[in-house]
């Protein structure tokens, strides 16, 4: 119990750290090419949040939260995903007085839900994400979708599958939901028990059952039943990815259906060895959010992505970024004096930019040595008593098996200007 981390939850260890950074480092260069700037909100939110931002007919808030009362007897709930938080400070902070659009991102966000742990399923996992407060035209649309386009291609990932659909607004959805209704029906009896209590308050959200949408596909589509805006804007919205290079495919079954998840949605997914499918990013727009948790109306769009999926896509293709050297130079002492001078010598590299280290565990010379050469360490400077006395250090290169003689004041540029 004591050694073992809580289920649904990852360690990310120091061997495998840097791919995780590459991802945040390519989101983070991508977004300011961009225009993105960051934003971080709390891990935390009252519960309240995230039932009206989140929807409470969603999987998410239903049966995923972790939510919790704190010793003040509040209902607070761990971030189930980034879009409320964001939409929740926007309007705190009165970003909607300041020039629009607002182009928000953030990175490696912790995301939990209490998921039934398997392939793919934290429950505690990190989303990069997207949002953008203020720009209603569908060429916003497409530049977040190129956005992720371009972060997934960064970290050696292509040739996912863009699937595409318009899920509507309120004009057009409540006849919509009628025929929905209608066809829902005469198989209410059938479907599973949350279905059930989700087809008076929102119908839409069946076709997203995970049990159910398989029975169902024969439903009416939203896409067919869209008024003259929303059609116009999905038009556009075809037209801007295909300009931009983008192929995508139109799926009407993508529901993020919530009364103010609005018009353009998408998934980004791809094929998994075992014949299924992953999906690595979804997002949408939200034009009724803001407006449903107090701002004033503004329209909203945005995306998460998953960083665990996106190494678990990397492993599943083979795709391993090269790891950088751990260290550029390793200094062997023998004795206290060399010691000394040693951790000087160390200092020093490093604040030329070298990363540098040396013992500090009081060990043999062949030990050092046998250490330096597990991490793979190029350069090795060698510090001992005798030599120090005629101001001079050896410096080995370890892949060349080479060894010269340095004067100790060389040394620091010597490696620094390798
Ligand atoms: P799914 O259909 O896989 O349950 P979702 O619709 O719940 O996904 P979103 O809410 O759109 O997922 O979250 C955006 C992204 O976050 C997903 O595309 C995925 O990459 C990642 N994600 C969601 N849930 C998890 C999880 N439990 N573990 C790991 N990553 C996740
Ligand atoms: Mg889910």
């Amino acid at each position: 119990m004591l050694t073992q981390a809580p289920k649904g939850t990852q360690d990310m260890l120091p061997q495998d750290s840097y791919r995780w950074q590459a991802i945040e480092r390519s989101m983070r260069e991508a977004c300011a090419l961009a225009g993105f700037r960051e934003i971080r909100t709390p891990i935390f939110e009252h519960t309240e949040l995230f039932q009206r931002g989140v929807g409470d007919t969603t999987d998410v808030v239903q049966k995923e939260m972790y939510t919790f009362e704190d010793k003040g007897n509040r209902s607070i709930t761990l971030k189930p995903e980034g879009t409320a938080g964001a939409v929740r400070a926007f309007i705190e902070s009165h970003m909607y007085a300041d020039a629009l659009p607002a182009k928000l991102y953030y990175a490696a966000c912790p995301c939990f839900r209490y998921e039934k742990p398997q392939s793919g399923r934290l429950r505690q996992f990190h989303q990069n994400g997207v949002e953008v407060f203020g720009a209603k035209d569908a060429s916003v649309d497409a530049e977040i979708i190129k956005l992720a386009m371009d972060i997934l291609k960064a970290n050696g990932i292509d040739g996912l599958k863009l699937n595409i659909n318009s899920i509507g607004c309120p004009n057009c959805r409540k006849a919509y939901l009628e025929k929905l209704r209608e066809y829902l029906r005469p198989k209410l009896p059938t479907l599973c028990k949350t279905c059930q209590e989700r087809f008076d308050r929102n119908p839409m959200r069946i076709l997203d059952c995970k049990e159910d949408a398989p029975k169902l596909t024969d439903a009416p589509a939203m896409l067919d039943n869209l008024c003259e805006e929303c059609s116009a804007h999905f038009e556009k919205l075809k037209g801007y990815l295909t300009a931009l290079g983008l192929e995508y495919r139109i799926d009407p079954r993508i529901v993020r259906g919530l009364d103010y998840y609005t018009k353009t949605v998408f998934e980004i997914i791809t094929d998994t060895p075992d014949g299924g499918e992953l999906t690595v990013c979804g997002g949408g727009r939200y034009d009724g959010l803001v407006e449903e948790l107090g701002g004033p109306a503004t329209p909203g769009i945005g995306w998460g992505m998953g960083i665990e999926r996106m190494l678990m896509v990397q492993d599943i293709r083979g795709i391993v970024p090269a790891a950088p050297d751990y260290l550029d130079a390793f200094v062997v002492t023998l004795g206290d004096d060399a010691r000394m001078a040693g951790v000087k010598l160390v200092a020093e590299l490093r604040a030329k930019g070298v990363k540098a280290d040396l013992d500090h565990a009081a060990r043999s010379m062949k030990a050092q040595f046998k250490y330096a050469g597990k991490l793979n360490v190029k350069k090795v400077v060698v510090i001992a008593g005798d030599e120090l006395e005629k101001g001079v250090v050896k410096l080995r290169d370890m892949e060349k098996s080479e060894e010269t003689e340095v004067p100790a004041g060389e040394i620091v540029e010597r490696i620094a200007n390798r």
